[in-house]
């Protein structure tokens, strides 16, 4: 049998940003109607992609406040953090960057493996106040990928957990295939 390749992702970020959304789009391919919000949850999903079968284990975390401590569950062994915030709330924005930092603490260097979300940009045109120029600016600081995504429109979701698995690869010089 082909090898699993296990990678554990922490998704972070400001609460009701749509981080449980997200994950239970991705792994149960549905947006969920009613969802505790304040717990926190691991999930897993066996997942094909560039021709290797990854085994992820996705926390879901219960969200941080600018204040929060720094979850036990995301301060150890995770490969990948996946950032997201809502881009019709500022505060969770800023929130992110606070998170941002408090992740390089935790984990050390600055060649962790991250992704940036903006989530919820179904509601880009009615009610975005986070232009996507300036989480860019961030992303690229950081040396982050950077997606805009839709878990209730199902827009990028695939790419954003694809693109998370990417850069660990890549932080682990594993080459992408053509
Ligand atoms: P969490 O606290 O970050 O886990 O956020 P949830 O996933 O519980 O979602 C918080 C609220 O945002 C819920 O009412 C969701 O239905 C809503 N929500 C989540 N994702 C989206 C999205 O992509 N678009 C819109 N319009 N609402 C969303
Ligand atoms: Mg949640």
């Amino acid at each position: 049998a082909k090898k699993m390749l296990t990678r554990k992702i922490a998704v972070m970020g400001y609460p009701c940003v749509g981080k449980s959304s997200l994950t239970l789009r991705f792994v149960q391919g549905e947006f969920p109607d009613v969802y505790d919000t304040t717990i926190e949850d691991l999930h897993q999903k066996n997942y094909h992609y560039n021709g290797r079968e990854y085994n992820l284990r996705i926390t879901d975390t219960a969200g941080q406040q600018e204040f929060s401590i720094f979850p036990r569950s995301c301060s150890v062994d995770i490969d990948g953090y996946v950032l997201v915030y809502a881009i019709d709330d500022r505060k969770s924005f800023e929130t992110i960057q606070m998170i941002y930092e408090k992740v390089i603490e935790n984990v050390g260097g600055s060649k962790v493996p991250l992704l940036l979300v903006g989530n919820k940009v179904d509601l880009q045109h009615s009610s975005r106040v986070v232009p996507q120029a300036e989480a860019k600016n961030f992303a690229e600081k950081w040396h982050a990928r950077f997606i805009e995504v839709s878990a209730k429109d199902n827009l990028g979701v695939r790419n954003a957990f694809e693109g998370i698995l990417d850069e660990i690869d890549q932080s682990r010089g594993i080459v992408k295939p053509k």
